[in-house]
Order: structure tokens, then C-alpha cells, then sequence
């Protein structure tokens, strides 16, 4: 048996590992310091457990409500669904929003537990936002126990067993595990000295001549995926949509993103406003972790896209090994921008109670939105390996 071959998905690196089958061990690439592999130390039963738990919590948590709300005697529920059915009523463009947050919390985490039971669908955990939601909905409790009775329901417990059940399986699971138990990566090892490619899904390293396919492009023989040696027109793609992002960034920023009207009396919000009364309520990490999740990651991330870009543009090789480890870091926390769109998702809601107390969704909020989805598709199409070609010199 000849050692597995790992290559690192972030800057290209070709290893061979000769342990990477070790329970518990955890390999990282020696050039940019990307973890590469990882055998959990548990059996398949463990997930196939938890799978098996979050479906059952992931129905209460939409046939229970999250919150249960009163003022003056009048009460409300707010469902994990009635968010979206509430901004899809404004009509235009909220109802992209109504149709952006009921993905986000609703049909790609449905999708996603199905398929895990089925093994495929690792690729979509990035856009199953239930832990997102869940922080959203927890600033809009403080918000709402400001302005209502507020009492977290049924389905808000379920919620955040759920989210708790969810991380334990991606540990438990090991994506790499079930992909090698689908097919022995050995088996389509190249020689030492041949060429190679990596598929960009399953991470599968075959010899680049062995992975002919009928007609058009060679596809991995594991998961059929088309063998490209880096993501297909990833610069022109991540400048067109950090671009698109930046223009809307200002809308997003300048325009309110929800109004509240308490007896008569309107007040409007936008993002930073949002923040500020957090802070001014006493919420002092809440208010901090907001601003970080909606100001300073976009910010971050539109920055960093634009160096990333101008960088292989100069074909340098300075900061190399930091911006390969600036890019996984917004990578991984560019969703987390989401949560005040859930948060508005969940007032409008549940704050429909007329003169006394009422939220409304307001054109900010789907720019802000618009902005999140934008950096999260192009820092999933930015290929970070183009910036160690650049560096190389050998950049097509
Ligand atoms: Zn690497
Ligand atoms: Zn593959």
C-alpha cells in the first residue's frame, strides 16, 4: 500500500502522509499551516446518532414557537417560518429577503440533515445558518423583553439544542473519512514525479492523465465532480462580485435597515444605530459582537478580496502565508454577518401589535443583505492557490 497523498486546497501543496489514518491525529499543512486532514476518534455510529437527533429537534424548532410575546394583553408567537411569510408581505424586494432568510434557516438546513443521513451534502454546511439564526434570535429577545413580555418558547429550546447537536456531528462526522470510505484514495494515487490534479470537491488527488473522462472536461473518478487544477475563472468572478458588494455596501451602511413605531412615535435604524442602541441598553458583548459581525467582517472582507486580487495582479510573493491564513479566517467567518437579517426576519415577526408596537422591514436590510451573500460567494470562488501561482510565476 503506498502512502496517502494530501493535497492542501489553499496554496497547492502536494504531501504524503503516512499516519493520516490515525484516530484523533490532525495533519496541517507545513507550508500555510491549513488542516488537512482529520480522523475522528469515534465511529460512524456517534453521527448517524446525532443526524439522527438534530432531525427530530429541527422539527420542533418549526412546529413550536420560538417566542411567545404580549403587550397590553394582546399576545404573539413568532415561528421559526413566520419571519419570512411576514417580509415576503412587503411585497419587491423583501421578498427576496423573505426567500434569502427562509433558505438560510430553513430549506438548506432541512436539505442538509436529510442528506447527511445520506452523506453528500458537506459541501452545503457554510450555508446551513442555524447557529447564525440562533444568535439573531437572541438579539431580538433583548430587544423584544425591552419593548414586550417576552418569553422564550418550545421551539427557541429546541433551536439551541439543535444548534449544539449540529456542531457535535460535523466533529464526529469527519468529512474526509466519509469521502475515503466512499472510495480509497490510493487506489488513484499518481506516481511519485507524475503529474497530478485535485478534485475541488472531494479533495481527491488523482493522476492527472488517469482522470480521463467522455468528452469536455476529465471528472474525478470518486464523486464525478469535473477536475479542474484551480477554480475556473475564479479572478475575473471574485473582482465582479467584490465589486458588486462594494457599490452596495454604501446603501446598506446609509439606509435604515428597520423602523419601529411605539405609539405613534417612529424611530429608524440602520445597522450602526443598531449597535449603538445595543450598547446603550447595557448589552455591551452583544452590542460588540454585532458590530463585529455586521461592520467590521464585511469591511474585512471586501478589503481583503481587493488585496488578495491586486496582489496576484503584482505577482507578489509578500505576506504570502498570512494572506492564505486572512483568507480562511473570512472564509470562515463571513456568515456570522447574518445576523441582524435574522434579527429584523424575527421582529417584524413578532412586533405586529399596531399603534402600541410595530416593526417594519426597511430597503437597508436587503442591501445588507445583499452584501453578505455577495462577499460569501466570492470568497467560496476566490481560489487562494492563484496567489502562490502568482508568487511562482507560473499564473496562466
Ligand atoms: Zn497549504
Ligand atoms: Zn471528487
Amino acid at each position: 500500500m503506498s502512502d496517502a497523498l494530501l493535497a492542501c486546497r489553499d496554496c497547492g501543496q502536494l504531501h504524503r502522509a503516512t499516519n493520516a489514518v490515525v484516530p484523533g491525529h490532525r495533519l496541517a499543512c507545513s507550508r500555510c499551516g491549513r488542516g488537512l486532514s482529520r480522523f475522528p476518534p469515534v465511529g460512524l455510529d456517534t453521527p448517524l446518532a446525532l443526524a439522527t437527533t438534530a432531525l427530530i429537534l429541527f422539527l420542533l424548532v418549526n412546529l413550536y414557537p420560538i417566542f411567545l410575546v404580549s403587550l397590553e394583553g394582546r399576545s404573539g408567537q413568532d415561528l421559526l417560518i413566520s419571519g419570512p411569510l411576514r417580509l415576503a408581505e412587503y411585497g419587491g424586494p423583501f421578498a427576496g429577503l423573505a426567500m434569502l432568510v427562509a433558505g438560510l434557516s430553513f430549506v438548506v438546513p432541512a436539505v442538509w440533515l436529510c442528506l447527511v443521513v445520506i452523506v453528500t451534502a458537506l459541501l452545503l454546511y457554510p450555508w446551513s445558518m442555524l447557529d447564525v439564526y440562533l444568535l439573531g434570535a437572541y438579539v431580538a429577545y433583548t430587544r423584544l423583553s425591552d419593548a414586550v413580555d417576552t418569553n422564550v418558547a418550545a421551539g427557541g429550546y429546541a433551536l439551541g439544542a439543535l444548534v449544539l447537536v449540529q456542531a457535535l456531528l460535523m466533529i464526529t462526522l469527519g468529512v474526509r473519512r466519509v469521502w475515503d470510505m466512499i472510495a480509497d484514495p490510493r487506489h488513484f494515487a499518481p506516481q511519485p514525479g507524475e503529474p497530478w490534479v485535485m478534485c475541488g470537491a472531494c479533495q481527491l488527488v488523482v493522476a492527472a492523465p488517469a482522470a480521463g473522462g467522455t468528452g469536455g472536461l476529465p471528472a474525478c473518478p470518486r464523486c464525478a465532480t469535473p477536475l479542474e487544477p484551480r477554480q475556473p475563472a475564479s479572478l475575473s468572478a471574485t473582482l465582479a462580485l467584490t465589486t458588486a458588494a462594494l457599490i452596495l455596501y454604501l446603501p446598506a451602511n446609509l439606509l435604515a435597515m428597520m423602523t419601529v413605531e411605539r405609539f405613534g412615535r417612529v424611530n429608524s435604524y440602520t445597522i450602526l444605530s443598531g449597535v449603538n442602541e445595543l450598547a446603550q441598553l447595557g448589552m455591551w458583548p452583544l452590542a460588540l459582537l454585532v458590530f463585529f459581525a455586521s461592520v467590521v467582517v464585511p469591511m474585512l472582507k471586501l478589503a481583503s478580496l481587493g488585496w488578495f486580487l491586486y496582489a496576484i495582479r503584482r505577482r507578489s510573493a509578500r505576506w504570502l502565508r498570512e494572506r492564505t491564513v486572512l483568507y480562511r479566517l473570512i472564509d470562515s467567518v463571513g456568515r456570522w454577518s447574518n445576523i441582524d437579517v435574522f434579527m429584523v426576519s424575527i421582529l417584524a415577526a413578532s412586533l405586529q401589535f399596531g399603534f402600541l408596537t410595530t416593526v417594519d422591514p426597511e430597503a437597508g436590510i436587503v442591501s445588507f443583505a445583499a452584501v453578505v451573500v455577495l462577499t460569501m460567494l466570492a470568497t467560496a470562488i476566490f481560489d487562494p492557490r492563484l496567489m502562490w501561482d502568482a508568487a511562482r510565476g507560473d499564473l496562466r
